[in-house]
């Protein structure tokens, strides 16, 4: 399948490329080794998986079972923490979309700058949250409020 379209890739440059060019070769050779050697790669970790569990407990792999372990367990610390940076994110953008709204006038939809009680516009009181919620835990506080009670985490 890979011969095929690289056949008719080298067909397509044939006319830039005649068969005879050794550039061809090179190109095609190079080509050629990298996508054998991608696979040996891919054949060794297959047959290492398959390994594994048969020779995890000898002492000859013990260096790379150690690392291998180190390197599962820091993954999966880096994945919650990814997952928790996702869910601050949403959280923040969130706030960001509910401050929005509350700084838009009910009466007549005008967006106010921030610190402004009554539109701008048209003098109706804006519909200001008075309640922050710590990102870290959840728990909500009066707006002002500048440190969670519950863990300490900025607001
Ligand atoms: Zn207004
Ligand atoms: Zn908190």
């Amino acid at each position: 399948m890979t011969n095929d379209l690289f056949g008719g890739l080298m067909k397509g440059l044939g006319s830039f490329m005649p068969k005879d060019d050794p550039n061809v070769k090179l190109f095609q050779t190079q080509s050629e080794i990298s996508e054998l050697k991608n696979r040996e790669l891919q054949l060794y970790a297959e047959i290492g998986k398959k390994a594994y569990p048969e020779l995890k407990d000898q002492a000859v792999y013990a260096d790379l079972v150690t690392e291998l372990n180190f390197i599962q367990k820091k993954l999966s610390t880096v994945q919650e923490d990814l997952q928790a940076a996702r869910n601050i994110k949403s959280e923040q953008e969130q706030q960001e979309q509910e401050q929005l709204k509350a700084r838009t006038c009910p009466n007549c939809d005008t967006l106010n700058p921030e610190g402004v009680k009554f539109c701008q516009e048209c003098g109706a009181k804006l519909n200001l949250s008075t309640k922050v919620k710590c990102l870290e835990c959840g728990a909500v506080f009066p707006i002002g409020t500048r440190f969670c009670g519950e863990c300490g985490r900025q607001l």
